[in-house]
């Protein structure tokens, strides 16, 4: 069997969650990160998703938790430690697992309510990384997930499980394009 072929699918494989009320911008944001555009979609399950507790199955194993909220809807926010905080205490099993918590639709500064130092304090509390971004004009969406992955890649812990591929430049096909970067470790 030829393994260079089969190496050559991928570095690393790893599991992310993404996780947040609906209509925040999970799916634009993956969408933005994956494929370059944004397409203005509608919401389809608005106002469930919150309800929605998801089964242990969707956290085991996850090497990274991206918390996501709308920083121009505090809602968004609140839940993200009134619920979705306390769903990942409950099912995540991996210990060291890195957690992201992203500020989306930084575009709509002028319908801001949740300031950057909020996001900030709040990620410090649970000892998550932060970003803000945008989906719609791509502002630090590439960095967000960067920033994620090479965090996990500098944990050994979450390298074992055969997540390992063959090392070299993860990011060389799509080299970062923002430099604008306000993620930190907390
Ligand atoms: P999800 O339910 O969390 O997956 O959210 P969606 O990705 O479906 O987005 C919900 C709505 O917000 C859609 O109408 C998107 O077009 C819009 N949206 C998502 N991200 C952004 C953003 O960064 N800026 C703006 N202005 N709108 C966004």
């Amino acid at each position: 069997m030829d393994s260079s072929s089969n190496q050559a699918e991928f570095d690393y494989l790893f599991k992310l969650l993404m996780i947040g009320d609906s209509g925040v911008g999970k799916s634009s944001l993956l969408l933005s990160f994956t494929s370059d555009t944004f397409e203005d979609l509608s919401p389809t399950i608005a106002g469930q998703e919150r309800f929605r507790t998801l089964t242990s199955s969707y956290y085991r194993g996850a090497q990274g938790i991206i918390m996501v909220y709308d920083v121009t809807r505090r809602e968004t926010f609140t839940n993200l430690s009134d619920v979705w905080a306390k769903e990942i205490g409950l099912y995540s099993t991996n210990q060291d697992c890195i957690k992201m918590l992203v500020g989306n639709k930084v575009d709509k500064e002028n319908e801001r309510v949740v300031t950057r130092k909020e996001g900030i304090n709040f990620a410090r509390e649970c000892g998550c990384l932060f970003i803000e971004c945008s989906a719609k004009t791509r502002v630090n969406v590439q960095q967000c997930f960067e920033e994620l992955v090479l965090k996990i890649l500098d944990t050994p812990a979450l390298l074992a499980d055969g997540s390992k591929g063959v090392k070299k430049n993860i990011f060389e096909e799509n080299p970062s394009q923002s430099d604008t970067s306000t993620s930190s470790c907390c």
